[in-house]
């Protein structure tokens, strides 16, 4: 499952692509063919992410909402006018594709694919929690996520995986931004003092960055300029067992809301 920090990478490379062009989109293997067309033919604004979701923003001022789910694919063409690539037949079932005169993408297997108005924009926006990668020159996205985390009970291991606390969080950055913080994932979000909470938020701004820019989720600052190998990214997501690369205890592993948490019982009290 991608973590939000994917998202905003397509959304960059639909932006470097396609904003302020013109471009068409239809539906080859026809479920999206009836919304496309409400879009097809209109200038790209801009692409943006909020969390796991999509957003296409037309001159129209209608959007295109996608959300991959387990199974949805982005793949990417250019040079499409030398290569003839509209004349030939699509491979599979492509929900839909997106085109200039130059570049094309294609999508299979979305979980959502559908055109919206600004104010169903609004009210997703609303209802999601706040995303680190997203512009915050006001610091009102850095106090929804403050309130959110310190009126619950919850812990903040499992307030990090709820997208309306936190959007494009996901188990790899849970587990490391909580080790990263000397947090016990266990503590109840209420009890945390408010610099914990904002430091927690900084922290995700910078890791997801990393992510960003690498692509992987790197979450060990003398790593951030490399490209290390999987196994050694990160500080304890899938290495329960092994010495914990601070203190050298066991690093741990348990059931949260149906997903494995990772933690380090010695830096993590
Ligand atoms: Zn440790």
């Amino acid at each position: 499952m991608p973590e939000g920090h994917t998202v905003h990478r397509t959304a960059n490379e639909f932006n470097r692509l396609f904003a302020g062009k013109r471009i068409w989109v239809d539906s080859p293997q026809g479920r999206f063919l009836g919304a496309s067309v409400r879009v097809s033919g209109q200038v790209l604004v801009e692409a943006s992410a909020i969390g796991k979701q999509l957003f296409l923003h037309f001159e129209n001022n209608l959007w295109v909402r996608i959300h991959l789910g387990i199974y949805g694919k982005w793949q990417w063409h250019t040079g499409i006018e030398e290569s003839g690539f509209l004349d030939q037949p699509t491979k599979g079932e492509v929900r839909a594709r997106f085109y200039s005169t130059d570049a094309l993408c294609e999508l299979r297997g979305p979980t959502v694919c559908e055109v919206i108005t600004t104010n169903d924009v609004q009210a997703i926006h609303d209802r999601l929690g706040p995303d680190p990668l997203n512009p915050d020159p006001t610091g009102e996205e850095l106090e929804r996520f403050v309130a959110r985390v310190q009126r619950s009970s919850q812990s903040i291991a499992a307030l990090l995986m709820d997208q309306s606390v936190i959007s494009g969080v996901g188990n790899v950055y849970r587990a490391e931004l909580l080790f990263r913080a000397c947090l016990d994932p266990y503590a109840p979000g209420k009890t945390l003092p408010r610099d914990v909470v904002v430091a927690l938020w900084e922290d995700a701004v910078a890791l997801l960055r990393v992510g960003v820019k690498h692509g992987v989720m790197i979450t060990r600052d003398e790593l951030f300029e490399s490209d290390p190998e999987k196994a050694e990214r990160n500080f304890v997501y899938k290495r329960e067992g092994e010495g914990c690369r601070v203190c050298g205890k066991k690093v741990s592993i348990a059931l949260l809301a149906g997903r494995k948490l990772y933690w380090c019982p010695g830096c993590q009290k």
